[in-house]
């Protein structure tokens, strides 16, 4: 019988607690992203989609040297190169990137490719909404990398924000 009320006062202590976390949580304001009805608040750190960029005089940065391809980790970038010449002159260097491509089913986001980079013309940026109905549609050519891309559903959320989180431990910047 004692061990009966035991079990019963035990619940009842564990019900109340599940509660309160519950009513703890109830009054606060949601976060739920409403994507795609509303835009998206990334970290300027967070790596999503890749970008090629351009000089601002409108050539291309990439030169084909393919050393994003080979510090890839997952061999996902296949890079041809070509020639400049004086009738058709592509980038500032001596060759550019005839084919460009990514497949982005195999990119795991690691940003070696990025740093790999001599020109800082592969960059990965923010664009995070990559789903795609047919699996040919998740290779990136060239002219799908190159600039502009500026999707309306990512905006920029301050990187000096951090959110307390105790079971961290320890200090956090804010
Ligand atoms: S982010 Fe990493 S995995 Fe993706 S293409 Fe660049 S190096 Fe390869
Ligand atoms: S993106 Fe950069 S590393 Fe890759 S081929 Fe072009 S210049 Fe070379």
């Amino acid at each position: 019988m004692i061990k009966e009320v035991k079990e019963a006062v035990d619940g009842s202590v564990e019900l109340a607690r599940a509660m309160g976390v519950t009513l703890k949580y109830f009054f606060k304001k949601p976060v739920t992203n409403q994507f795609p009805d509303e835009p998206v608040a990334v970290y300027p750190r967070f790596r999503g989609r890749h970008v090629l960029k351009r000089y601002e005089n409108g050539l291309e940065r990439c030169i084909g040297c393919a050393l994003c391809a080979a510090a890839c980790p997952t061999d996902c970038i296949y890079v041809e190169a070509a020639e400049n010449t004086d009738e058709d002159r592509r980038s500032p260097g001596e060759r550019y990137a005839k084919t460009y491509d990514i497949n982005m089913l195999r990119c795991i986001f690691c940003g070696y490719c990025a740093e790999a980079c001599p020109t800082e013309a592969i960059v990965l940026e923010h664009d995070f909404a990559l789903a795609q109905y047919n699996r040919w549609d998740a290779i990136y050519t060239k002219e799908r990398l190159l600039e502009p891309h500026d999707p309306p559903h990512v905006i920029l959320r301050s990187d000096e924000v951090f959110v307390e989180t105790p079971s961290w431990g320890g200090t956090k910047k804010r």
